[in-house]
Order: C-alpha cells, then sequence, then structure tokens
C-alpha cells in the first residue's frame, strides 16, 4: 500500500539535490562565523525578504522565541493572535524563557488581528501595566486555515505599532506559500516588518532549520540568544547547503501544493456529511468538518484513513486537517479521495 502523509508538510524529506549539496558542502565553524554555506544561505534569505540580514536557527519555534527575546525586556508585553503558533504551539517559551507577558487577540476567520483591538491592547504608559513592545503576526495563518495576510494588511499592522513605538514580527512559517498564492513577493509581504522567520523544513523540503531576518543590529541581538538558548551550531553547513537548495528551487513548485489541496477540498466537498465550516483552502491546507450524519469523530476518522494508508491530522472533535507538499501527487490525492468515500460509506 501507498502511504499518503498529509499530516504537515514538515514530513517532507530532502530533494536527491539536496542531499548532493550535503554531501559535498564545504563547512567550518559556524560559531565562529566561518561555515561559508551558512553565511551564503543567511544572505541569500535575507535578500529574498528584503531584510539587512539572517540567521540559521534550528527551529521556527527558536528563531520566534529568539526574536521575541530581542524585542522584548522580561516583563514587556507582546501582543499575538489567540490561534497563533507562538501562543498555542511553542510550549510557552515566550513566558518561560524569555519572561514575556502574552496579549492574546482572536484571530479573526481570516486569521488576521482586528487594528480597533490591536490599538486598544497598547498600554498607556503607566505604572500598573507591562510595557507594550511588539506584535506577531502569523502568515500564512496556520489555523484559520493556511489564510494569507495581504501586503496592505500588514502594512497597517505595521504603521500601528510604529506609531507606538512598538516592533513588528511576522512568524513567516509559510511565507513563500502566502507569497505564492497572492502572486506577490515574500519581500512585500514582510517589508513592514521589524524581523521575520521562515521555516526551510515545510513546504520548502529541507531537513532541519529556519532562517530569522532582520536589521544587523537585531541580528546581532539574535546570534547571542541563539547562543544562549544553545542554538551556536557547528559545522551546519551541511544543513545549510540543503537550505540554499530549498530557497533555490523549491518555492515556485508551491504553487502544485496549493492546487492540490484545492482539488482535494473540491473532491471532498462532494462527499455527504463533508462541509468546509473554515472555506475553501487559500495555499496547502484542507480543513475538512464533519457534520452529525458522521457517527465517527476526527479521531476515529483519521484512524480509520490511516489503515488505508492515509494519514491525517485530527484537529478537534470535527475536523480534520490535510496538508499537501512536494510529496503529494496527484495520484495520492485520487488515493486520498477514495479512501475518504470508503471510510465513510
Ligand atoms: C511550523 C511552524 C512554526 C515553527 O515550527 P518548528 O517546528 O519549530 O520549526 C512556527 N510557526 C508556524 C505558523 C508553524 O506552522
Amino acid at each position: 500500500m501507498t502511504i499518503v502523509d498529509l499530516r504537515s508538510d514538515t514530513v517532507t524529506k530532502p530533494t536527491p539535490e539536496m542531499r548532493e549539496a550535503m554531501s559535498n558542502a564545504e563547512v567550518g565553524d559556524d560559531v565562529y562565523g566561518e561555515d561559508p554555506n551558512v553565511n551564503k544561505l543567511q544572505e541569500a534569505a535575507a535578500d529574498m525578504l528584503g531584510k539587512a540580514a539572517g540567521l540559521f536557527v534550528p527551529s521556527g519555534t527558536m528563531g520566534n522565541l529568539i526574536a521575541v527575546m530581542v524585542h522584548c525586556q522580561r516583563g514587556d508585553e507582546a501582543i499575538m493572535g489567540d490561534k497563533g503558533h507562538t501562543f498555542s504551539f511553542e510550549a510557552g517559551g515566550i513566558s518561560a524563557l524569555g519572561g514575556v507577558f502574552p496579549h492574546t487577540l482572536p484571530n479573526q476567520a481570516d486569521g488576521t488581528l482586528k487594528l480597533d483591538q490591536i490599538l486598544g491592547a497598547i498600554r498607556p504608559d503607566d505604572v500598573h501595566h507591562p510595557i507594550s513592545k511588539l506584535v506577531i503576526l502569523e502568515n500564512t495563518q496556520n489555523r484559520c486555515g493556511g489564510v494569507v495576510l495581504t501586503k496592505a494588511y500588514t502594512d497597517e499592522v505595521g504603521k500601528l505599532a510604529h506609531n507606538h513605538e512598538m516592533m513588528l514580527h511576522i512568524d513567516g512559517a509559510r511565507i513563500f506559500n502566502a507569497a505564492v498564492a497572492l502572486n506577490t513577493s515574500a519581500k512585500a509581504l514582510v517589508e513592514a516588518a521589524d524581523s521575520v522567520t521562515f521555516c526551510l523544513s515545510k513546504g520548502l523540503c529541507a531537513p532541519v532549520g529556519s532562517v530569522l531576518c532582520g536589521s544587523r543590529e537585531f541580528i546581532d541581538k539574535a546570534r547571542r540568544i541563539r547562543k544562549m538558548l544553545g542554538g551556536g551550531m557547528r559545522q551546519a553547513g551541511i544543513l545549510a547547503a540543503a537550505g540554499l537548495v530549498a530557497i533555490d528551487t523549491m518555492v515556485d513548485r508551491l504553487a502544485e501544493d496549493h492546487c492540490r489541496a484545492r482539488e482535494l477540498a473540491n473532491g471532498l466537498a462532494k462527499l455527504d456529511g463533508i462541509h468546509f465550516e473554515m472555506g475553501m483552502p487559500e495555499t496547502n491546507m484542507v480543513f475538512p468538518s464533519f457534520g452529525s450524519e458522521i457517527k465517527d469523530n476526527a479521531a476515529d476518522l483519521a484512524k480509520k484513513l490511516s489503515s488505508e494508508g492515509i494519514k491525517v491530522s485530527a484537529v478537534s472533535e470535527r475536523r480534520l486537517r490535510l496538508v499537501t507538499h512536494a510529496w503529494v501527487d496527484d495520484a495520492a490525492v485520487q488515493q486520498t479521495l477514495i479512501a475518504f468515500a470508503k471510510v465513510l460509506a
């Protein structure tokens, strides 16, 4: 049985070209700043995002944590979405390790935070309050359906933050998915941001790593905090070499993943009991919901699909998540639709 793994785009494995680049990578000690591939990756990534400098980090989680710790002192407050990765899926690191106080606002269905709510969350200068220092946006917004935030919206939030002497960080784990879906550049989407993280190890198929980008001064501070967190890596060029292939060769093809996500959603929508409460996919994430006519809950369905070779995630009692990526081809989409029809019959 062919296994189709739709749990996440993190399950992608390095391409043959990446493995080749990794095995031939010239390396040095990156803590001394001497790894040529790490340096090249950091420069190329910063350039793609229109920032002065970049820092290769082991994970997106560490990239976000470092950004928060550079922008905020202990006791400062960061405004973020209640469905955001930083609030929900980073083990509370900004508080546990950074001493930073999260101020959550409801993510709207389109992934945004309301501008008037951001404004209302900014604290007046008063000894009773923590100091508002940072706004965090997520693009694409994972838990709202992999939805995209536009440049116009992001620019508005940036303006609002800067008018209040605050910073804007973008968790752009999938910023290239957003750029491809909006037919624009990642650079344009993050222009208003003071810092941005993106993942090499998701749709871009590299085995490990993210890049944090920002000003030269920001990255100098970020490098020290990365060391503090134990993220200073030595001959990391083996990994960076794959990252370079990822940003060179894997960005434009994300459009195929979006296309297959739509095909999957269109096929699933034809099945009795399935609907798309969160809307049809804008990028590579498909979130089918189940009506009461389906007796199984999402976890039961995921189990049944798994015995048909289809791996998906149950994200709530009545909803699954399916993520398309470079390892999901047209045949895999058909196999998935057939398996759904079978387990729902
Ligand atoms: C995956 C992800 C991250 C970072 O995850 P790591 O597994 O730590 O690399 C951050 N934000 C979002 C929205 C993500 O989906």
